[in-house]
């Protein structure tokens, strides 16, 4: 079976053909641990673990290398640890930790490696001497400096002129930089801030640089794809290739570059001053969105009901149709299902550059087969192309659907609550007040809180 993957690098797809079969490798940009994870960081986890699992099937589990880092060394988590007042060891422990429980429930496999970056300052060092050496990268005022003129192809992913990056950016005009798009692979740190000893005086990495390092010690000078979110193409991306490309000597950094759209909320660009930021964590823990419990696995699907490289817009409805959708099929299974037998036009749909809408159209058909033809088969092809697409390991339909599960806020049923929202909705139209109050006063019983919208509408949350 042809793989055809979209390459950001050449704008089209492509077949893809790893440099080494028995070692395909593949590294994505994994977060920066200072707050926790949102729905959009969740993308990218989604879709590029659908790729692990189709390279795994095509050239066998033992010969795919996934690296996804964590960004353990930022700016971003100094200010915020001095802000929390702790340690910044104890913000990127704790925030790791809680990256990794939030992206376990949504069905992702383990990627082969998970390198810190704080563990390749070495390497990263190595790097930064090589691209000086090279006349690549100069020192100025305690910082090493990468000179975007020192090569010639300096905007190859992203397909920009230097002049129209420097019109677009919003250019950091330190006095020490020699040209505007000059970015930092070192800079000098203070007491207060993590430093390493180096050649040019105690410092901490750039953020760039920590990528290359660290695909560069995994995966080798040059490797197969290389992938993140879209926001990431400039300039992340295009300096790790500038420094990969400028220090080894090869042509490109990786083969393929793979970049998933964007994500935004009910119509809206996601930012906290517009109120709608949603984290992974929020939705499982029914703490906002509807205020429903929403399975890690609903939350996977909804993420593959829109093609990787579309945006996508995050809705309440689009979690309630996947929620339906999704426990229908788990019961239509009838506990049958290997992921190892994967259906051959599943594998074919996703091998046309991850074509999970066509994927679930067939889960569609697999559906409507179990049912209305029920035979062990057909119950087997449905569990399986579940299995193998990570949802649904061992779940009950009634768990996905938000029953049946035990401890804490998990006790509401979120079926009941909403019809008794309903009622008073209906109450409320009729202007029938007592019965209204009687309805709230019983949900306040249970634990439940609700808010009457300008909109009309009501939402209702657990009460912590
Ligand atoms: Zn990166």
């Amino acid at each position: 079976m042809t793989l055809r993957l979209y390459n950001t690098l050449t704008r089209r797809k492509e077949e893809f053909s790893p440099i080494d079969p028995a070692n395909v490798r593949m590294y994505v940009c994994g977060p920066t641990v200072y707050d926790y994870a949102h729905i959009g960081n969740a993308r990218p986890v989604i879709v590029f673990d659908v790729l692990f699992r189709l390279l795994r099937h095509l050239y066998g589990p033992e010969h795919v290398t996934y690296v996804r880092n964590i960004t353990d060394v930022d700016d971003k988590i100094n200010a915020r640890a001095k802000e929390e007042g702790v340690s910044i060891r104890e913000l990127t422990e704790r925030t790791a930790k809680q990256f990794h429980a939030d992206i376990a429930a949504l069905g992702v496999l383990t990627p082969t490696h998970e390198p810190r970056a704080t563990e390749f300052i070495g390497p990263m060092i190595e790097m930064i001497e090589i691209l000086i050496a090279k006349g690549n990268a100069y020192v100025a005022d305690g910082h090493v400096l990468f000179d975007v003129t020192s090569t010639k192809d300096y905007g190859q992913l992203s397909k920009r002129s230097l002049d129209e990056m420097v019109a677009g950016a919003r250019v950091d005009v330190a006095p020490y930089k020699r040209g505007d798009m000059d970015f930092v692979l070192w800079k000098p740190s203070d007491a207060e801030t993590p430093g390493w000893d180096s050649p040019w005086g105690c410092g901490r990495p750039g953020w760039h640089i920590e990528c290359s390092a660290m695909s560069w010690k995994h995966l080798g000078e040059v490797f197969d794809i290389h992938a993140g979110g879209i926001d990431l193409v400039f300039p992340h991306h295009e300096n790790e290739v500038a420094q990969t490309r400028c220090a080894f000597g090869h042509k490109v950094m990786a083969n393929i570059w793979m970049h998933n759209g964007f994500l935004q909320v009910e119509g809206q660009k996601m930012s906290k001053s517009l109120g709608n930021f949603v984290t992974i964590n929020e939705l499982l823990e029914a703490r906002k969105f509807g205020s429903n419990m929403w399975h890690g696995k609903v939350l996977r699907l909804a993420m593959l009901l829109t093609h990787y490289r579309q945006p996508i817009d995050w809705t309440v409805d689009r979690l309630v149709e996947t929620r339906s959708l999704l426990a229908d099929w788990i019961a239509s299974a009838k506990n049958q299902g290997d992921p190892n037998r994967v259906p051959s036009k599943l594998v074919e749909a996703l091998s046309d550059d991850l074509n999970t809408p066509s994927a679930i159209s067939i889960l569609h058909g697999l559906g409507k087969s179990a049912r209305s033809e029920p035979s062990v088969e057909n119950f087997d092809a449905l569990g399986s192309a579940l299995k193998f697409l990570g949802l649904w390991e061992s779940e009950k339909s009634d768990k996905i659907m938000g029953y049946g599960v035990e401890s804490g806020t998990d006790q509401v049923d979120p079926v009941l609550v909403d019809s008794l929202v309903a009622s008073r909705l209906e109450a409320r139209k009729a202007k029938d007040w007592k019965e209204s109050d009687r309805i709230r006063d019983e949900l306040a019983t249970m634990g439940i809180a609700i808010r009457d919208n300008k909109d009309g509408t009501t939402t209702w949350e657990v009460k912590l």
